[in-house]
């Protein structure tokens, strides 16, 4: 294995956060040292946030790491992982950070760790623009037990933005090496119903976006479910689909955001959930990118799904430079794409 310095811009493609993590990700996977220039630089206040600063000390944790520029608003940071060691690892983002965003920075090497690890990650657990608690744990997590690793979820309190304070707990048993799956199929589809949670806000909220969400996926009121969360440190609102298919779960999410209203929160929702039934693909846009990492791990697979967004495709560029693999993108059809990973000699 070469232990050469890789060097990534941050500011290529997505120019986000995502490059960071994806980063810690395949150098605590690899053992390879990497640089990152430019960090967030797309983003209106660049550098590491309070997110990224805890998923940069999660790596160097479970990595037994060295690191330089690990502070609050750093634009470069340059990390040498040592040893991935699995154990018991307690993480608090200390704000409404995704709690999902820091689980997938450390997921990856403790899914071929030496032994089985529990972690407990403090934050926010439905936070907008980030995987939410519900969709790692009913859409991203299968697919990662089936590539063998048990890996599971438990949701102790939700957290929302800006408060946070949600608290998620995750079991893993890792294997030796991660197994490729094809999904290209979803199957007929099961069941598909919608849960619209309140905290610390009026029900009728709730009760508003499951009437839009009904009304435009003709769902019988058994399939819609209005929850008030007690417990949660502040207000928040989340709404989420599940679309549950023969081979795959996929998960659509929206949150209430002041001066938004409801009902089109839940609009927004119809129509991520209406183009991924129209396109017929198994897997929807966000999976997509976060697919691609624990696949190029695995050495193959591949997937269907929409058009691959740009978190995806600069995900594939970082990928790359890590790892003996090449991804093959590729339209099959009117909104439906193939993502194929395939091994390769040289990195
Ligand atoms: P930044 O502030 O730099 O944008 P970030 O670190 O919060 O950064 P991104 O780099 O934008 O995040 O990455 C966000 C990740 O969250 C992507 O993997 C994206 O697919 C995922 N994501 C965003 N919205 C959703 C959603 N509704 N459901 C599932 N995953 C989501």
């Amino acid at each position: 294995m070469t232990t050469d310095l890789i060097t990534i811009d941050g500011s290529m493609g997505e120019g986000g956060g995502q490059i960071l993590r994806s980063c810690l990700s395949l150098a605590l996977c690899t053992g390879r040292p990497v640089r990152i220039t430019n960090i967030r630089k797309a983003r209106k206040r660049p550098g590491l946030a309070r997110q990224h600063l805890v998923a940069v000390k999660a790596a160097a944790r479970v990595g037994r790491g060295h690191v330089e520029g690990a502070a609050l608003g750093s634009r470069e940071l340059t990390f040498v992982p040592s040893a991935v060691e699995a154990g018991d690892y307690a993480f608090s983002i200390g704000s409404a950070g995704s709690t999902g965003l820091v689980l997938q920075t450390i997921l990856p090497a403790l899914l071929t760790a030496a032994g089985p690890s529990r972690l407990r990650l403090e934050g926010g657990t439905h936070n907008p623009l980030a995987p939410s608690f519900d969709f790692i744990d009913l859409a991203f997590a299968p697919l990662i037990r089936r590539m063998g690793p048990r890996v599971v979820l438990r949701l102790e309190r939700p957290g929302f933005y800006p408060r946070g304070g949600g608290v998620v707990h995750v079991d893993i048993e890792p294997v030796e090496h991660l197994r490729p799956f094809e999904l290209l199929e979803r199957g007929p589809v099961l069941e598909l119903d919608a849960t619209a949670m309140v905290a610390n806000l009026p029900m009728h909220i709730a009760q508003r976006e499951l009437q839009v969400i009904g009304d435009a996926l003709q769902l019988a009121p058994e399939s819609l479910a209005a929850r008030r969360i007690e417990g949660a440190v502040g207000p928040g609102n989340a709404v989420t689909v599940v679309v549950r298919s023969e081979r795959v779960t996929e998960v659509f999410s929206g949150f209430g955001t002041r001066g938004v209203p409801a009902e089109r929160v839940a609009g927004r929702v119809v129509d991520q959930v209406q183009r991924y039934l129209t396109a017929d693909v198994a897997v929807g846009v966000h999976l997509a990118d976060q697919l691609l990492l624990p696949l190029a791990l695995a050495g193959g697979g591949c997937y269907s799904t929409l058009s691959p967004s740009r978190h995806a495709t600069t995900n594939v560029q970082v990928i790359e430079r890590f790892l003996g693999v090449r991804v093959q993108v590729g339209q099959t059809d009117r909104g439906a794409w193939k993502i194929a990973l395939v091994r390769v000699d040289d990195p």
